[in-house]
């Protein structure tokens, strides 16, 4: 049996950082659930943001397959090493920055991406990792959020949730909740209820440019309260391409799904 992670962070006086955002999961039970989100790891490569104390590390570990980790907080580096000592060969752990390493380059086309995020740089990963070219260099995101970030990556039209995030995670992935988490189950307990969100790529709709979409939805639901034709109003042709697609130019963007963002920005790609 493994060393009660409360032990661990003892041990290494991992006093939790607010401004590391560390809330950490301390319950190997829950760990090896999420772990299993993105189904069997055995032998394929998984790229980990933010280990902290390396609980999810070592449920990932445990399902066989080979973790890259990068960590912002050097404290928790003596507690990763003792992790890499029960997998030799299997663990790498990158000290640094999450948002400035080369992730492709360090885990290599393929990997499966989890992570219990940092709350603070979570949106900005997730959008990093679902723009770019497609299919993307990872296999699968398997990420922890807060409950309402989670329900706005898979929120359907008419949700209070629906957004430029939906639409973003949608229009070419299948995200979904995999699993809700009580605030309970971090040490110390965050504010708000967290879930696990797990995205697998789809394929890319024909002759869409994803800066096009971008553009559309940043305009759409800037005034997400205002109907189409005054939001759009400042985006060249969306109007005339509106009436073309027989979309009623009369309905607010919270109403118009994502096949349809798609279809308006394939006519002004
Ligand atoms: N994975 C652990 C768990 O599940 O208990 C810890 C999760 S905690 C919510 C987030 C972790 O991300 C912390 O260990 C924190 O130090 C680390 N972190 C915060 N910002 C980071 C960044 N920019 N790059 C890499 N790691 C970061």
């Amino acid at each position: 049996m493994p060393e009660p992670l409360r032990d661990v962070i003892a041990r290494h006086g991992l006093q939790a950082s607010k401004a590391l955002g560390q809330n950490f999961i301390l319950d190997r039970q829950l760990l090896a659930r999420i772990a299993a989100v993105p189904g069997p790891l055995e032998g394929t490569k998984v790229y980990e943001v933010g280990p902290g104390p390396g609980g999810l590390t070592r449920a990932l570990l445990d399902t066989g397959a080979e973790v890259v980790a990068v960590e912002r907080d050097r404290r928790c580096l003596p507690a990763l090493a003792e992790l890499d000592a029960d997998f030799p060969g299997k663990l790498r752990i990158i000290s640094g920055d999450a948002l400035k390493v080369d992730e492709r380059a360090e885990a290599g086309d393929g990997a499966h991406i989890v992570a219990n995020l940092p709350y603070n740089v979570g949106t900005a990963l997730l959008l990093s990792w679902l723009e770019g070219p497609w299919p993307p260099w990872w296999s699968s995101l398997t990420l922890m959020f807060q409950r309402e970030v989670a329900e706005r990556i898979v929120a359907k039209p008419g949700s209070e949730h629906y957004g430029r995030l939906s639409v973003a995670a949608q229009w070419r992935s299948s995200p979904r909740i995999a699993m809700q988490v009580h605030r309970s189950a971090f040490v110390p307990p965050p504010k708000v209820a967290s879930a696990v969100v797990h995205i697998v790529p789809a394929a890319e709709p024909a002759g869409v440019r994803a800066e096009v979409l971008e553009q559309i939805t940043a305009a759409a639901f800037g005034q997400r309260r205002k109907m189409m034709r005054s939001s759009l109003k400042s985006v060249a042709g969306a109007l005339d391409a509106l009436a073309a697609l027989g979309i009623d130019i009369e309905r607010r963007a919270e109403t118009v799904s994502v096949e349809e963002f798609v279809a308006l920005a394939r006519a002004l790609s």
